[in-house]
């Protein structure tokens, strides 16, 4: 499939006049320092989602504005889940079935190219685990992280000379800080590692050295908007635009550090 960034504005637009009128109101501002790194790599770039939704919520201002190397591929490494929502868990299959339908669905009006690993997420290992405990136990799980480097092992080698981006594990969701902390023992050269949201925004984390930056201004806030839409089944999504609603303009928005 030919990538296509202006695709994503195509998908499930978000029209309403508030949304419009609010976008009216920022001036288009976008900073892509050193960005040529991202876009050199010559087999494009890899992006690990924690989750179907996190590449997606995280980076669609930076996916839409044409600042990665192409062909971009999502691969979302802990799809087999049963989380509905905080405090219900629903069937495995159908659950998945849903959340895989929604990833299938923003990539392919993103024109971007998806894998999914199969790997049980924290929902389903854990069943017991209260949600909130997700994001506040580190937990060393070496079967996971060996099978998470088997398979990003496995992708540096198919991929030698794409550019892995990873989710910096900003949140501390477990899913995520394990892949973080795969990406970086991996055989990648050079991961970079982009902002988890809505995390960062929900806790107000300011970038620290990043390589590429988007702030809040319409054509991101409009990306990021359709995004979410993609994955109405997603707290986070909700979250995510409540939260680019009460952003100020100019506010970082997605970015990605080399650390
Ligand atoms: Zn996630």
């Amino acid at each position: 499939m030919e990538p296509s960034n202006s695709a994503l504005l195509k998908l499930a637009p978000v029209t309403t006049a508030e949304v419009a009128d609010r976008a009216a109101l920022h001036t288009p501002r976008l900073r892509a320092a050193t960005t040529r790194v991202l876009r050199r790599a010559p087999e494009g770039t890899i992006i690990l989602s924690a989750h179907p939704d996190d590449a997606a919520l995280s980076l669609a201002g930076t996916i839409a504005a044409g600042l990665l190397a192409v062909p971009l591929t999502i691969v979302t490494v802990f799809d087999r889940t049963d989380f509905a929502g905080p405090g219900q868990r629903g069937g495995l299959d159908t659950v998945s079935a849903i959340r895989a339908q929604e990833d299938e669905t923003f990539c392919a009006a993103a024109g971007v190219h998806l894998e999914r690993l199969g790997m049980n997420d924290a929902c389903v290992r854990h069943p017991n685990l209260a949600i909130a405990a997700l994001f506040e136990r580190p937990m060393l799980e070496p079967a996971i992280t060996a099978e998470l480097l088997e398979h990003l092992n496995e992708l540096a080698d198919r991929f030698p000379n794409a550019q892995l981006l990873a989710p910096a594990g900003v949140g501390g969701h477990m899913d995520h800080t394990l892949l973080a902390e795969a990406a970086r023992a991996s055989r990648w050269r050079r991961p970079m590692f982009y902002a988890d949201q809505p995390y960062a925004l929900r806790l107000g984390i300011a970038p620290i050295d990043p390589v590429l930056t988007i702030r809040h201004a319409p054509c991101a806030l409009q990306a990021k908007l359709t995004a979410a839409a993609a994955y109405s089944s997603q707290p986070a999504a909700t979250d995510l635009v409540r939260l680019l609603y009460r952003a100020a303009p100019g506010t970082p928005i997605e970015w990605v550090t080399p650390t």
